[in-house]
């Protein structure tokens, strides 16, 4: 819906700005070749424009041009959004790539990240169109609150594609949905450790099953450049229920990637480059930058994941680190009561790599105490 409205809104002003000037010229009759003239390169500059720009929200880009605006959600069963979206539009044409990061609005290097991007494209280098949306869930972020929406209390990666009249974060899943993910070519879902995850940078590549556009989603992750990629076989295949972002991208036919980078609440200078550095070599890969991209060579490859949960509530002390390579049984952390008395102690169901292990010492039953990833060989 506000795709159509932000489409009808572009395309209407250019026979009205025509229409005003003619108008204005008319009674003038010797100036009437002149304005005719004047009024006919208006008419086609503008035409010009319209061809070659490219539009999101109140983002329009022309030919060459870096553009920033808000894509604009209007007000429901509870408040409006307004998501910050920015346009690169390279002079040589190519595909659309969109960017999207703060889904979980306290995964600070992820949304860094892209701010730095959005100022490091050039258009004149680019050849398609990048669209950047590096900040999709402001309330989290401006509020301090991890892993949800505070307005409706929902994940913003769980409730794709999203809903046009229901709560807040299905609103904005849907216009995302619409006016991004729509008329995108391929998408990257940028993450990170939240402020309680003690997290290692990994991406994930969704095999599908679907050889063609495996073959291109596992080059994504490859040229994206983080040495540890989660194989998620298992997803919803159905686009009406994809839930998470880069799914509903996929289902609909665009490879797309998601990437985590960053733990903890902080922003590190390493978290950072590498998502931008990957962020520009996969763009390299794509052919939307020029040169090679840099491709991960032997990536750990890890099969299945693992979450080991609290059974419960308690204070939480951590035995290993984000990135420990534990084996099957190894105690990784342990949680007292207000005492100090052991009352849980976690361990490894299996081998493999401590993916994200809490950071915090709060914990209630059921959280999350590590993921651990199962390494495996030739996806
Ligand atoms: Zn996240």
């Amino acid at each position: 819906m506000i795709l159509i409205r932000a489409k009808r809104a572009y395309t209407s002003t250019i026979p009205e700005r025509t229409l005003s000037r003619l108008a204005y010229t008319a009674p003038a009759m010797k100036h009437t070749r002149i304005a005719c003239l004047l009024s006919l390169v208006s008419f086609y500059s503008a035409a010009v424009l319209a061809q070659n720009s490219f539009s999101v929200g109140t983002a329009t880009a022309a030919a060459g041009q870096k553009a920033t605006g808000t894509l604009e959600v209007p007000a429901g069963v509870d408040a409006a959004a307004s998501i910050p979206v920015a346009v690169v539009r390279g002079n040589k044409p190519g595909p659309v790539l969109a960017l999207v990061s703060g889904a979980h609005g306290t995964e600070y290097a992820s949304i860094i990240a892209l701010e730095k991007v959005i100022q490091t494209l050039d258009p004149a280098q680019v050849s398609g169109t990048v669209v950047i949306l590096p900040l999709v869930n402001i309330a989290s972020f401006e509020q301090k609150v991890p892993h949800v929406n505070p307005i409706d209390g929902k994940s913003m990666n769980r409730f794709y594609p999203g809903k046009q009249d229901g709560t807040q974060t299905e609103r904005v899943s849907y216009a995302i949905t619409k006016q991004v993910v729509e008329r995108c070519d391929y998408l990257v879902d940028y993450h990170g450790g939240d402020i309680d995850e003690n997290l290692r940078p990994y991406s994930y590549w969704p095999k599908s099953g679907d050889a063609k556009h495996d073959a291109i989603t596992r080059d994504m992750v490859l040229a994206f450049g983080l040495d540890h990629v989660i194989v998620w076989s298992d997803r919803p295949k159905d686009p009406a229920a994809s839930r998470y972002l880069d799914n509903t991208a996929n289902t609909r036919g665009k490879p797309a990637i998601a990437v985590e980078a960053g733990y903890s609440g902080t922003v590190q200078t390493d978290d950072v480059a590498m998502l931008v550095n990957g962020t520009l070599s996969l763009m390299r890969y794509l052919k939307m930058l020029p040169g090679a991209p840099t491709m991960v060579e032997r990536p750990v490859w890890l099969g299945k994941v693992d979450t080991v949960a609290s059974d419960q509530p308690g204070i939480f002390y951590p035995l290993v680190q984000r990135g420990t390579y534990v084996e099957t049984g190894m105690k990784i952390g342990y949680v007292t009561d207000y005492f100090g008395k052991t009352i849980y102690e976690a361990h490894a169901p299996a081998a493999g790599v401590v993916l994200y292990i809490c950071g915090v010492p709060s914990m209630k039953k059921g959280d999350t105490v590590a993921n651990i990833g199962e390494i495996t060989t030739n996806p």
